[in-house]
């Protein structure tokens, strides 16, 4: 049934701060009726109340420190059940239609990776018949149902995902992701007191920032969104105040070279000194940490002067560390290097911009600008969008803030 003028078929995502309590939860439901009332059918996507689901994480480590990970999201799927169903209540005590859904009845299918499962397809079609008789859903993010029949979740921040995929099942026409800040900053406010609200930004700028640090939607949803082209909104649920939009590169008319700074903090750079020069060793080293599932980003080979001996700098997640040392520690006879050095105080700094395929000097900017503040580089590494560099974490906020400056960026 096609929608009536100026109605529109919208989901609603309220993350964990949005929902962090009973009154919270009363102020969300406000939202949706004004949305009901406009006349349009609406979807709402919410996650656990603030906290809840790190206190179960905790719970579950707790309890088993090798536990089972099909019981593990049985614990920390459970978070959103609360607030799925408060929700519901809240809507129909204002007169409202509405019901709860869990993952697994509508259902939301997924892969069999529990803890971060991939979302493989959602049938919309009793959402879509429901919503057109005026009912709301309420629907549980962050939870899918995997193909063992057992409850899967999406990782860290999954109901941002959910909120993209129930959004492109149902063909809504738009997705708001509430959240507790006013949209897409050109870098960290609290960094930068000087950093911007973007009215709009692209899909892969949006991409790159998601999975350089800002920490304002799930990466995945952001991929999830570009391919099926669903139109997304980052805004306030605390403000009544436009958001961010995030759209097609035709849609901004006046691109800046540079659209965002961000930076990301759980990094740990490793150096093997005096690695033979010859074919073969950097699969020795790679393929090891591959084999561990270890996530490998930027690396650097030295040019060796005498061209028998090199040094190979490489960063990998924090976490991952202790288990890079131990792996390559191990192989060091094999690779013939003669010491690892490791060092968790780095930092990676980017500069995010479609602009930068149609500027030159760019990257220039940036290597100026950190010079000038005395700041080393310890690895570069770059995409068609964006300039990544390692520095000392001690320089992190100076170099935001002298890169958002150099770009231009500064609030006037
Ligand atoms: N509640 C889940 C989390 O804290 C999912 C989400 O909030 O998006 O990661
Ligand atoms: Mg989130």
């Amino acid at each position: 049934m096609p929608l009536g003028e100026g109605m529109a078929r919208i989901v609603m995502k309220f993350g964990g701060t949005s929902v962090a309590d009973i009154d919270h939860l009363r102020k969300v439901a406000e939202r949706v009726a004004r949305e009901v009332e406009a006349g349009n059918e609406v979807a709402v996507v919410v996650s656990a109340m603030a906290g809840t689901t790190n206190r179960l994480i905790d719970w579950a480590g707790e309890m088993s420190v090798l536990h089972d990970a099909r019981e593990y999201d049985t614990v920390v799927s459970s978070g959103e059940q609360i607030t799925i169903g408060l929700l519901a209540m809240a809507l129909q005590q204002m007169g409202i239609s509405a019901r709860s859904w869990l993952g697994w009845q509508i259902p939301v299918q997924t892969d069999g990776i529990h803890g971060s499962a991939r979302i493989a397809d959602i049938d919309g079609a009793e959402l879509v018949r429901r919503m057109a008789e005026g009912q709301v859903a309420v629907v549980a993010g962050f939870q899918g149902l995997g193909p063992d029949n057992r409850i899967t979740t999406l990782g860290r921040g999954g109901s941002d995902t959910t909120a993209v995929a129930i959004a492109a099942a149902i063909g809504a026409d738009r997705c708001d992701i509430y959240t507790d800040v006013d949209g897409v900053f050109t870098a960290d406010p609290r960094i930068v007191t000087a950093a911007r609200k973007l009215d709009r930004i692209t899909y892969e700028e949006m991409l790159e920032m998601a999975s350089q640090g800002a920490k304002v939607l799930q990466t995945r949803s952001v991929v999830m969104a570009m391919n099926h082209r669903v139109r997304l909104q980052v805004l306030s649920s605390f403000a009544d105040t436009p958001g961010t939009l995030v759209v097609d590169e035709e849609e901004i008319v006046e691109q800046a070279v540079v659209s965002g700074i961000t930076y990301t903090s759980d990094e740990a750079k490793v150096t093997l000194l005096h690695v033979q020069d010859r074919p073969g060793v950097a699969a020795a080293v790679f393929g090891p940490l591959a084999d561990a599932n270890v996530n490998v980003d930027m690396i650097v080979q030295s040019a060796s002067p005498d061209g028998t001996q090199t040094d190979i700098t490489f960063t990998v997640s924090r976490a991952d560390l202790s288990r890079v040392e131990r792996i390559l520690g191990e192989k060091k006879a094999e690779i013939g290097c003669q010491d690892i050095i490791a060092d968790p105080d780095v930092v990676k700094v980017s500069v995010i911009g479609v602009g930068m395929r149609s500027h030159a000097g760019v990257a220039q900017r940036m290597f100026g600008a950190l010079s000038e503040k005395g700041i080393n580089i310890h690895a570069i590494s770059t995409s068609e969008i964006k300039i990544s560099v390692l520095i000392g974490a001690e320089y992190t906020e100076l170099a935001i803030r002298s890169l958002h400056s150099a770009y231009g960026l500064d609030a006037a």
